[in-house]
């Protein structure tokens, strides 16, 4: 069904000749033009790293040791996360967030638990990690190639303390808090919010002015709220687990991008459009200029699978 779908679909780009199209990786690998890696110290202590071509990484520093969100792709580039974070402190690493469970938050923290910090996540978060290793593991081969990096070397590495709702902690005087609320692009999605330095990290449900995978997501309409939820709160600097430093309105845009594909998309399988019919009419060209647009057979593809099947392409079992 999938290869007579991307068959069809390589017939009609070669017809129009819209070649880019078709190189849409399906495999985590990322072809496009490098941007630096940028760290911003974006509150007292609190530092943002942003590497376009894979994750976004944030870490505090406190007295009593340093607290980072999410451990990139590979230890290889876990080393390289520990390394800017050494040019910052040299104070242990204590915590680890694991924002969602994706290979490119998750697959460097072995590096993290030889530093002896303890792993933080949303209870779902780590049953997914646990049942979906295997999955995150194939789709991210491609770039383990393309990287020379040998996948052998990933650990799977399980967080030590879970929480459901909220969990709020201190490190050296800092507050932090960790916030579900409830599954946005991932069954798990924990938001971490510094509420005194008005700075929210959200790992899978923002990031700016890119076109996120929703492969995964049981509820398109709770990721739009939550959206709406994350910018109507006390913050002034959106940091995503992809993309640049955002503000409100980077959020509310992805917000009105999501809930108008949404809305397209079940227009379209309300008039029984396939999705090759979907794709051809472009219903979502107005959006063209926002990153991974590349992407969007994929995207059309795995939404049309939710809603035709009412489950995510890669479900929680
Ligand atoms: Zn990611």
């Amino acid at each position: 069904m999938k290869r007579s779908f991307l068959g069809a679909l390589l017939c009609v780009l070669s017809l129009v000749g819209m070649h880019t199209y078709a190189q849409a990786p399906a495999d985590g690998s990322v072809q496009e033009k490098p941007v630096p890696i940028t760290v911003t110290e974006v509150a007292p202590g609190l530092f943002f790293q942003y590497h376009h071509q894979e994750s976004n990484n944030a870490w505090l520093v406190t007295d009593e040791g340093v607290l980072v969100i999410d451990s990139r792709q590979h230890p290889k580039r876990a080393e390289e996360l520990l390394a800017a974070i050494r040019k910052t402190t040299d104070k242990p690493i204590r915590y680890v967030i694991n924002t969602h469970a994706h290979g490119d938050h998750y697959f460097g923290n072995a590096v993290f638990r030889r530093e002896g910090a303890v792993f933080l996540a949303h209870r779902d978060t780590a049953v997914m990690m646990k049942t979906h290793h295997g999955v995150e593991m194939k789709r991210r081969q491609g770039y383990f190639k393309q990287q020379k990096f040998d996948p052998a070397e990933v650990r799977l590495i399980l967080p030590d303390v879970t929480y459901d709702e909220k969990l709020t902690g201190t490190l050296g005087g800092r507050v932090f808090e960790l916030i579900y609320l409830g599954a946005g692009q991932n069954p798990g999605d924990t938001l971490v919010y510094f509420p005194k330095e008005r700075v929210l990290f959200s790992g899978g449900p923002f990031s700016k002015n890119s076109w996120p995978n929703p492969q995964f997501t049981p509820s398109m309409s709770n990721w739009v709220s939550m959206l709406r939820q994350m910018a109507a709160m006390n913050v002034d600097k959106y940091l995503g687990g992809h993309g640049d430093i955002g503000a409100r309105q980077d959020v509310l845009n992805e917000a009105q991008m999501l809930s108008d594909f949404d809305a397209g998309m079940r227009a379209a399988v309300k008039k029984s459009m396939s999705r090759e019919e979907i794709y051809k009419s472009a219903p979502f060209a107005k959006y063209k200029d926002v990153r991974n647009y590349y992407r969007m057979n994929l995207f059309i593809n795995s939404y049309h699978h939710f809603l035709t099947t009412g489950k995510p392409e890669v479900a929680m079992p």
